[in-house]
């Protein structure tokens, strides 16, 4: 079982697959209806993969923390500056890497900034869709 990388963007479906197959060398393809399920219906939504699978696009960590996933998720730097990228030309994305353990969309979701997205020590939730915000948060600047 694997991980699986899925965004989403109010874009034109050609521009999300020229920017992903040709920036970060993945397989661009229409998301499955469970997954498709979890982001807002406007958005165009794609599954990014590598080999069949996104684990190529992850750090996958051993957690020891008791409080934490059995499995810690980070994206390789390549991920993270493409889906950086994306989400400053695309004014936003959204974005679900759902993990092994569940199949069916939780209906949670996260609200990540551009800069969280491109910190190299951001640990990826899973199983949530994650907002990819370009502004700061009100409370930010103090
Ligand atoms: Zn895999």
């Amino acid at each position: 079982m694997c991980y699986f990388l899925t965004i989403g963007a109010v874009t034109d479906p050609l521009r999300v697959a020229a920017l992903f197959e040709e920036q970060l060398d993945v397989d661009v393809a229409v998301a499955q209806s469970t997954i498709l399920a979890a982001f807002p219906t406007e958005d165009v939504v794609r599954l990014l993969t590598r080999g069949g699978c996104s684990c190529d696009l992850l750090e996958l960590r051993a957690s020891t923390r008791p409080s934490f996933p059995a499995e810690a998720v980070w994206l390789k730097p390549a991920c993270r500056r493409v889906l950086g990228l994306a989400a400053a030309e695309l004014g936003g994305l959204r974005m679900y890497l759902k993990s092994r353990r569940q199949w069916r969309p939780s209906g949670r979701r996260h609200a990540m900034t551009l800069g969280e997205l491109l910190d190299w020590r951001a640990v990826v939730p899973t199983d949530v869709l994650v907002d990819v915000l370009l502004g700061i948060p009100v409370g930010e600047f103090n």
